[in-house]
């Protein structure tokens, strides 16, 4: 049987194989990038505003009359860090259903945006906050008194989802 060896040398063009046309075009890369504008920032003096688009920490929308979570726990079950712990309660209200407690382990979070994709009610979204500072383990786990964030602060979030159809709006 005719067996090809089909090696990464044996596919090497001759300019290839003496390498110099590799280390001209090396050094082009270094010359371009040392006369490219730099992108450092002087942070914290100088601060990045993120755009929309951005997965900063996930937080929780809240509305004038509440949260808008129905504590349905699918944000919970999809996390792939097993982050979330949610613990529903009933309510009054036309929804029936809200989070006695909502806590995410941000030790634990890996900004995937699971738990925003999955949600029906566009109730837990990305947010654009990535200053997090914690002195222990405790103070990681947000609870819903850090986790609320009104929803006039993350339009711009609620917006660009809706741009890119990740949910249909919901009704206030
Ligand atoms: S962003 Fe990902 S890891 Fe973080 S809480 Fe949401 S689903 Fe879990
Ligand atoms: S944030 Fe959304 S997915 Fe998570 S429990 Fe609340 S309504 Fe359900």
């Amino acid at each position: 049987m005719n067996v090809t060896n089909n090696t990464q040398a044996q596919r090497m063009s001759f300019w290839e194989k003496i390498y110099l046309p590799e280390i001209v075009k090396g050094l082009g890369e270094t010359l371009k990038a040392m006369v490219a504008p730099k992108m450092t920032r002087e942070y914290p003096e100088e601060r990045f505003e993120p755009n929309g688009s951005y997965r900063g920490r996930p937080v929780l929308v809240q509305e004038e009359h509440g949260e808008r979570c129905v504590a349905c726990g699918l944000c919970s079950r999809v996390c792939p860090a097993i982050a979330i712990e949610v613990q529903a309660a009933e309510t009054e209200k036309v929804k029936e259903r809200y989070p006695v407690k909502f806590e995410i382990n941000m030790l634990r979070c890996i900004f995937c945006g699971f738990c925003e994709e999955v949600c029906p009610e566009e109730a837990i979204v990305m947010s654009k906050d990535y200053e997090m500072v914690f002195e222990s383990r405790e103070e990681a786990i947000l609870g819903k008194d850090k986790l609320l964030i009104p929803v006039a602060q993350l339009q711009e979030r609620l917006e660009y989802l809706r741009r890119h159809q990740y949910y249909e709006p919901a009704a206030n």
